[in-house]
Formats: C-alpha cells, sequence, structure tokens
C-alpha cells in the first residue's frame, strides 16, 4: 500500500456528506490483480465516472499500479480522461449513433466496434484503432455470430486499404454460470479463428471481466478489463469477499450525526413507522439518504453503520435525504462520525454488505452515490504515471 486512510485532523472542515476515495487502495488493488492475471495485461474499466470514484484520479492511480489500457463505455467518458492529460490506450465501446467517431480518431481513442455500420463509420474517419466485438451470447451489442464472417473480411479488406487497425478482438461474459462461460469462450474461440483466416493479427483479444479475470486462467488472453476489482469490491455473489481477494475497498463513504434523541419503548421511527423501539433507546439521525445512494430497499434489511468505533443498525425506512440508526445506551454525540460503508480492516461494513441488504452488487452502491456527497481523495500516487 502506498497510502493509508487517516481521519483528516478537522473533522468539522470536511463535507457534510462525504465519498473519501483512497487512490492508494486503487493502486494497490490494480496491483494484485495485474500480479494475479500477469503476463496478460490489465485494462482498468473507468467507466461512471470510475464506478463512481472519479475518473481521472483513478485512471491515474489504476496506471500506476500497473494498468497499461484504460476502458470506458462512451466516447465523452474516454475524451474526458484525453482532456485531462492522459495518454494511456483508452477504448470506448458503447456509442450514440451519431458518436463522433472523428473526434475518437483526432484523440486517440480506440473505438469498439459492434457492427459492419459501425466498422464502415471508423473507417471514413480512419485511420481508425478499433476492437471488433463478437456478441458470445451476452445478446447486448457486439457483431452477431452469423454476421462475424463477414465483418471480419470486411475489416481486413479496411486494414489492407490503411484506414483501420484491429487492435483488438473481444466479448463479454454474461456471468452466469461456469457452463454458460465455457459456451461463451467457444464461441468466442470460433471468432478468433475465422478473424485469423480472413487475415487479421490484434495485439489483444480479451474477454475476461473481473470475475473471469481472477478465477479462470483460459480467459484471460492477452488482455482482462478489471472494473469493480479495481475498486476493492467483489465480483463474486458466492460468499467471496474483497477481503478474501486481497483487495481493499477504495471508497468511504461518511458523514456526521445530526440530530440524538432519547426515545421510549414503543416509539416509532421514520416513515410509516415500520420499526418500533422495543426498550427505551437513544436514536442517531444520519443525514445520508435516498438522493445520496443510500438504498431505501435497505429499510429494514440489516444494514448497519460504524459510530463510535461499533457497528449500529439501521432502523425504520431510509427516506431522501435521512435515515436512523439505533445506538441503545452509548453515549453519541451530534458531530460524531458516520461511516456507512468503507473498509472492513477499519470495522466499517462494506458496500458489498450494504448491498446484500438491499438486495443488489457493490457495483450499484458505489456508482450511484449522488451528486449532494462530495468527493475527496487521499493517497499519492506513485511512479510516473499521474
Ligand atoms: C463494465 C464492463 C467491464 C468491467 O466489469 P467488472 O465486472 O466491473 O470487472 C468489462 N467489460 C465491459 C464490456 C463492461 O461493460
Amino acid at each position: 500500500m502506498t497510502s493509508v486512510a487517516e481521519p483528516a485532523p478537522d473533522a468539522a472542515a470536511r463535507p457534510f456528506r462525504e465519498a473519501v476515495v483512497d487512490l492508494g487502495a486503487v493502486e494497490h488493488n490494480v496491483r494484485v490483480l495485474a500480479d494475479r492475471v500477469a503476463p496478460a495485461e490489465v485494462m482498468a474499466v473507468v467507466k461512471a465516472n470510475a464506478y463512481g470514484h472519479g475518473a481521472v484520479a483513478c485512471a491515474r492511480a489504476a496506471l500506476a499500479g500497473g494498468a497499461t489500457r484504460l476502458g470506458v463505455a462512451d466516447l465523452d467518458e474516454a475524451l474526458e480522461l484525453r482532456e485531462a492529460g492522459i495518454e494511456a490506450p483508452v477504448l470506448a465501446w458503447l456509442h450514440d449513433p451519431d458518436a463522433d467517431f472523428g473526434r475518437a480518431v483526432a484523440s486517440g481513442i480506440e473505438i469498439g466496434v459492434s457492427s459492419a455500420g459501425q466498422l464502415e463509420r471508423a473507417a471514413a474517419v480512419g485511420p481508425a484503432r478499433v476492437h471488433l466485438k463478437i456478441d458470445t451470447g451476452l445478446s447486448r451489442n457486439g457483431v452477431p455470430e452469423s454476421e462475424w464472417h463477414d465483418v471480419v473480411a470486411r475489416a481486413a479488406e479496411l486494414e489492407h486499404a490503411g484506414v483501420i487497425s484491429v487492435v483488438g478482438i473481444f466479448s463479454h461474459f454474461a456471468n452466469t454460470s461456469r457452463d454458460v462461460d465455457a459456451a461463451q469462450l467457444a464461441v468466442f474461440e470460433r471468432a478468433l479463428a475465422e478473424a485469423e483466416r480472413a487475415g487479421l493479427r490484434p495485439d489483444v483479444r480479451h474477454i475476461a471481466s473481473s470475475e473471469q479475470a481472477i478465477r479462470d486462467p483460459r480467459s484471460r488472453y492477452e488482455l482482462v478489463r478489471i472494473g469493480i476489482g479495481t475498486y476493492g469490491l467483489t465480483p463474486f455473489g458466492d460468499g467471496t469477499t474483497a477481503a478474501d481477494l486481497g483487495l481493499t475497498p477504495a471508497m468511504t463513504l461518511r458523514t456526521r450525526v445530526a440530530a440524538v434523541r432519547r426515545v421510549e419503548e414503543g416509539a416509532g421511527a421514520s416513515y410509516a413507522h415500520i420499526w418500533h423501539a422495543e426498550r427505551p433507546t437513544t436514536l442517531a439521525l444520519v443525514p445520508l439518504g435516498y438522493a445520496d445512494g443510500i438504498p431505501r430497499h435497505a429499510s429494514g434489511g440489516g444494514a448497519e453503520v460504524l459510530i463510535g468505533g461499533t457497528r449500529r443498525p439501521v432502523v425504520g425506512r431510509i427516506a431522501m435525504d435521512q435515515f436512523v440508526v439505533d445506538v441503545g445506551d452509548d453515549a453519541i454525540s451530534v458531530g460524531d462520525e458516520v461511516v456507512v460503508f468503507g473498509d472492513p480492516a477499519t470495522g466499517a461494513p462494506t458496500a458489498d454488505e450494504w448491498a446484500a441488504a438491499s438486495g443488489t452488487i457493490g457495483y450499484e452502491i458505489v456508482t450511484r452515490i449522488g451528486p449532494r456527497v462530495g468527493r475527496t481523495y487521499l493517497g499519492t500516487v506513485s511512479g510516473g504515471a499521474a
């Protein structure tokens, strides 16, 4: 680790609602995963503002940790990285029908091509660097297997003409089961063989995201695309935690207790009184709600927060701006720090635990942190990439 999360000395000077992002953790996670998948390279996926963590800062940290490429969904996200001065290869794979591929080419952004039409549009503004995407069974974008033969033939022609360069061939798993993964890999292998027969010699073949990259060496080829693992959350739904994988959550969501009150046995708290006090107790009010990304579905789901070094249950319904925590008979005061989720090594609940409490995945918990929450960065990025 190159840095540790230390509380700022003056808590009162910090934002009311704060997502603290530890860039040292991002760098550490990428290093752990890069070691694991070597000799395959790592593309750090920083789409959706780096899963809510801040795209530019996390991209730099990931490159310092050993990622050699960056991946995003759309061109605007790729351009944001270029405008910040990041020069590493960037691939964008989900395009508006009118996306300006000319701007991508001018900015040196690699274009994920999912159809014959996109291939022609890229060639028209070429020389374009492209990754051809085959749909191996996810049924989202990507060239269907039935059209693959024609698309690779045309790509070879365009490459020969010097208007495109096929840098990569890729696909994406459905994260369904090992059997479905195996079937998708078989389609991918057929697609690669077809491309080779057409004369294409891509630098990188890639299909694995975090889950397969971690557990299935056969899926790694020359490159894996790591999103969630970069941020220290688990890709697995089987109970394997991020800590089991040696990963550290990069984001800590924190705020301060906004109000404290003592209530009698039987008192209801928050909307619709879905919870009542079973004994006299103290309730602390936490000023974060579903507008800030706290899932309303976690109401009554067993979610916890860390206050005063102890985990406390969230009680009653989570509202737009606030929720209530039962702190029992402890002496909790207005202004005390509340850690909603963070690094379990500090005793905090994880975003993955909040996901379990609300029937979703950790990806959604961190990605949807709302605009009222300030981002603060901790840690310095080592090496020259910053
Ligand atoms: C989001 C995404 C990834 C990253 O997936 P993780 O499970 O977060 O590692 C990789 N590839 C594509 C095409 C994606 O859309």
